[in-house]
Formats: structure tokens, C-alpha cells, sequence
């Protein structure tokens, strides 16, 4: 079917998946992937749009203003990902602060055993990567989630981050995640 404004411009195709195909696809991944009950039926009110159902290509936009999840293809971490942001869209007014406050304590705590993967993010969220080049910061050097105050990217990105299995997510990290992850 013809591409949506927004995969046109984001993604620079004509044409999109269809429909059908797409509802397919994610009623796989809510079974995939442990998403609540209560998330799946919120992202049922969603558009969900896909380049193609055909192709394991990552890549995808959040747009809360829309309430529209855009894939470029078929991978369940982009999906996680995208889907995570949604989540956050209606919590994050009330605890932004508070998950950057715990982003602040985990990239500057020793990693607590089972969880290094969330502390090696949470390292990089807190500190930059002084080898990534950005213009734009005062740094000259990307300098991470925090310094930017991106609560939006930190939520999504613990979660893709160890593919939406809380068990992975400290305990207090963990419960940021309550309601999205069946695990959490
Ligand atoms: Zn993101």
C-alpha cells in the first residue's frame, strides 16, 4: 500500500506494508515478547506502521504527538524499542526525574552481579561516548542521556537493551518497567 507521510519522509519509501500484515506481525510479537495485557491493549489503539513485514531491518520512530509506532522492518528490537517509548509517553511526566535520578546512581555505582548489561548502559547513558563525535555538543563528543535530560531515550533504551526481560533490570529499575513487562 502507499507509504504514510511519515514513512516517506523518515524512511524515503513509497510504498508500506499492508495493513493486514502488519496487525499480523505484532499480534506475533505481543506473543513473543512479555508485554502486560494492559500494554498490548493500548498499543492495539496505536498506528502501527511497517516497510515491510518481510525483512528483519531495524530502525523505527515514536511519534507521541501521532501516537504512531513506524518500523522500517520486521525486528522485534526496534519494535520493543519503539513500543517502550510509547509506554513512557503517558508515565513520563510524573517520574522522568525520578528515572534519571536512578540513571544518575547506576552509571556512577559499582555493577551489581547479574546485571552488567543494564550497568554497561547505564554507564554509557550517564558518561557519553567521548569517542562519538557530535557537533552540536558543548563537548564536541555525545555526551549521554543524562547531560541531555533524555528520559524518553534512557526508558526505551534499557528496555531494547536486554529485550524487555526486567529480570535483567535491577530491582529498582525494575519498577519503572511495572504494567509494560510481564517480567517486571
Ligand atoms: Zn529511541
Amino acid at each position: 500500500m502507499p507509504a504514510s507521510p511519515e514513512m516517506r519522509e523518515y524512511f524515503g519509501i513509497d510504498r508500506m506494508a499492508p495493513a493486514p500484515d502488519v496487525r499480523a506481525w505484532f499480534d506475533g510479537l505481543w506473543r513473543r515478547q512479555p508485554f502486560t495485557e494492559e500494554a498490548i491493549a493500548y498499543f492495539r489503539t496505536l498506528r502501527l506502521e511497517m516497510g515491510t513485514v518481510a525483512e528483519p531491518l531495524g530502525g523505527g520512530y515514536w511519534f507521541g504527538d501521532r501516537g504512531l509506532v513506524v518500523l522500517r522492518g520486521a525486528q522485534d528490537e526496534a519494535a520493543v524499542h519503539e513500543l517502550a517509548h510509547a509506554w513512557w509517553e503517558r508515565e513520563r511526566s510524573a517520574r522522568q526525574a525520578a528515572l534519571l535520578d536512578l540513571l544518575r546512581r547506576l552509571g556512577n555505582e559499582a555493577p551489581a552481579a547479574g546485571f552488567e548489561r543494564v550497568a554497561e548502559l547505564a554507564r554509557v547513558y550517564c558518561h557519553g561516548i567521548p569517542t562519538q563525535l557530535d557537533p552540536s555538543s558543548p563537548t564536541g563528543f555525545w555526551r549521554g542521556m543524562l547531560a541531555e535530560e533524555n528520559d524518553h531515550e534512557t526508558f526505551a533504551g534499557f528496555c531494547s537493551g536486554v529485550m524487555a526481560d526486567a529480570a535483567q533490570m535491577p530491582p529498582d529499575l525494575r519498577l519503572f518497567y511495572r504494567g509494560l513487562l510481564e517480567t517486571a
